[in-house]
């Protein structure tokens, strides 16, 4: 979406309109938006007769069930999930809200609109000035400027869950994984309702765990200590159902360790690993680097169209689950140093050297 200078300046803040519809405590427009105080996790409709909050504390929602998964409570006073719009004028403002506030129907004219409500532009017109004070064209603008502005704080929470690493806020992850439409591995919960299958194999560079779902290897990594690597899983996993497998994983184990000597055929594993868009893309990019060869975390924020995302490259090697089926360890510092490995780095040095890579 292109938003022209223009259009930005001739842009109201949505937010500085909603506000002036909380100070005034507007009761027609109870229903159409909601307000969500942060100070006090409480959120109200617009005409709530509780203290006036802070504007810095404020923030809006278009309906109860965005404010509910922000976070929020409803306010016992206001109790805005029992907020009816009795007028058809603000019902009819409601649902142009709604529809604007949907990012993937873009709408940028006032008959694309009035055709979605099935209303004349005129009828439109003057609903918006009567009730609002603004044309739906202005309207159309806020939203749009707010979609805009949702989307780029969306890419900086993605950053920022790369920055706070794994044990950050369940929230995060959530709206991240909303946006995106993966589900990030926190949110799976332990794998609730999965059945893991692993099997500990030894192997060159120690022992060697490989797990799987019925749809994919889910887990692949290495330790010293057979007791130690079962913790780890059981740990990732807290809430599936563990069993051990060595028969019925030996054709992955032995496919993975000819991997150690180059044989392609580790690459066609089928894998059941979740992750946000951005590791997957990660992911998928290691998994091109032929066998014998390294790339910089630069170059692989180069590949994957995001030069600037290299601390994000290396958290995403970082939090591989499958090592060797996903060649974390063919991604070292520009200057050639080996940077770091999720399984040790005397392991990556260890892989480097025998793949010969250069
Ligand atoms: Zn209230």
């Amino acid at each position: 979406m292109h938003l022209d200078l223009s259009t930005m300046k001739a842009t109201q803040e949505l937010s500085d309109w909603q506000w002036r519809a909380v100070a005034t405590k507007n009761r027609e427009l109870d229903g159409v938006f909601y307000f969500g105080v942060r100070t006090t996790g409480i959120f109200c409709r617009p005409s709530c007769s509780s203290r006036q909050p802070k504007r810095e504390n404020v923030s809006f929602f278009i309906t109860a069930t965005d404010a509910e998964k922000a976070g929020f409570r409803a306010c016992l006073r206001c109790k805005p999930l029992e907020a009816h719009i009795t007028e058809p004028k603000s019902e009819l403002i409601a649902k142009a809200f709604r529809i604007l506030r949907n990012a993937n129907v873009e709408i940028a004219a006032v008959e694309d609109l009035a055709n979605e409500l099935k209303v004349s532009p005129g009828h439109l017109q003057k609903t918006f000035k009567n009730v609002l004070g603004i044309t739906p064209k202005e309207a159309i603008d806020m939203f749009r400027m707010e979609n805009f502005k949702e989307n780029v704080r969306d890419a900086d929470v993605t950053s920022s869950l790369y920055d706070s690493g794994f044990g950050s806020s369940r929230s995060l992850y959530e709206k991240a994984g909303e946006r995106l439409g993966m589900t990030p591995a926190v949110y799976k919960k332990g794998g609730k309702g999965i059945a893991i299958r692993y099997t500990i194999a030894d192997s060159p560079l120690g022992k060697l765990l490989v797990a799987s779902t019925d749809k994919g290897i889910c887990a692949v990594s290495f330790g010293d200590d057979e007791d130690e690597l079962k913790r780890e899983l059981e740990q990732e996993f807290f809430a599936a159902s563990i069993n051990e497998d060595d028969r019925g994983l030996k054709k992955a184990v032995d496919s993975i360790l000819r991997g150690l000597n180059g044989e392609r055929s580790i690459l066609t594993l089928p894998l059941d690993i979740r992750g946000t868009a951005f590791q997957m893309r990660v992911w998928s990019e290691l998994r091109k680097i032929p066998y014998g060869e390294t790339r910089s975390y630069k170059q692989v924020a180069e590949n994957i169209g995001d030069p600037n995302a290299i601390r994000a490259v290396a958290r995403a090697c970082a939090t591989n689950p499958v090592a060797l089926v996903t060649p974390c360890h063919r991604v070292v510092a520009s200057d050639g140093k080996l940077a770091g490995y999720r399984w040790g780095i005397e392991r990556k040095k260890e892989l480097l050297d025998k793949e010969g890579g250069k």
